[in-house]
């Protein structure tokens, strides 16, 4: 009797000690992502970015954020000075062509303006870098039916998914793009 006892006392504890461990599984699996959101936010996929178009009345704000492979060729923080002049140059190029990547038509008589074109880490300790880049397009009539065309893969070829939102007025479009001559209408 004693000893059936025993066996059941330690038939017990084998299932508590699987249901704590299913709980503490599940627990963690649901804590994981918290735990590590930084990561899990900031983690990049090579060749793929966002972009963001918004205006309001003639003045409108292109929001980029991008590994910055896709920009720079390569993703590590340039130090060595061959690494930062060609940094330089890629991001003096991409600041020329900003306005052939995202094309609006010369009739709305925009003008561009960098506000910043940053090289960050992705992560405090990471190896890989990002890009984040913000113009400001200052046009002289609505843009009410514009036709707005991408280009951004004639230049930057190493952009093979640009994730689009476009914000004008009430109207909020998104779009993948993939090649040049994408094209969008304000409408
Ligand atoms: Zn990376």
């Amino acid at each position: 009797m004693k000893k059936f006892k025993l066996l059941r006392f330690k038939g017990g504890v084998k299932i508590m000690f699987s249901q704590i461990l299913f709980i503490l599984l599940v627990v963690l699996s649901l804590f994981y992502p918290l735990m590590s959101g930084a990561k899990t936010i900031k983690a990049h996929a090579h060749g793929e970015s966002n972009w963001s178009l918004a205006f309001e009345g003639q003045t409108g704000r292109l929001m980029i954020d991008t590994p910055a492979e896709s920009l720079l060729g390569f993703e590590k923080e340039p130090k060595k000075k061959k690494e930062i002049e060609k940094a330089n140059e890629a991001l003096a190029q991409f600041e020329k062509s900003i306005s052939q990547m995202v094309v609006i038509p010369e009739m709305y008589g925009c003008q561009w303006s960098k506000k910043a074109l940053d090289i960050i880490r992705a992560e405090p300790e990471s190896k890989h870098c990002e890009i984040e880049g913000e113009f400001e397009i200052t046009c002289q009539k609505n843009l009410d039916e514009a036709k707005i065309t991408f280009n951004i893969q004639k230049y930057f070829p190493r952009f093979r998914l640009v994730n689009f939102e476009i914000l004008f007025g009430n109207i909020q479009k998104s779009l993948p793009v993939t090649k040049s001559g994408t094209k969008v209408y304000l409408k």
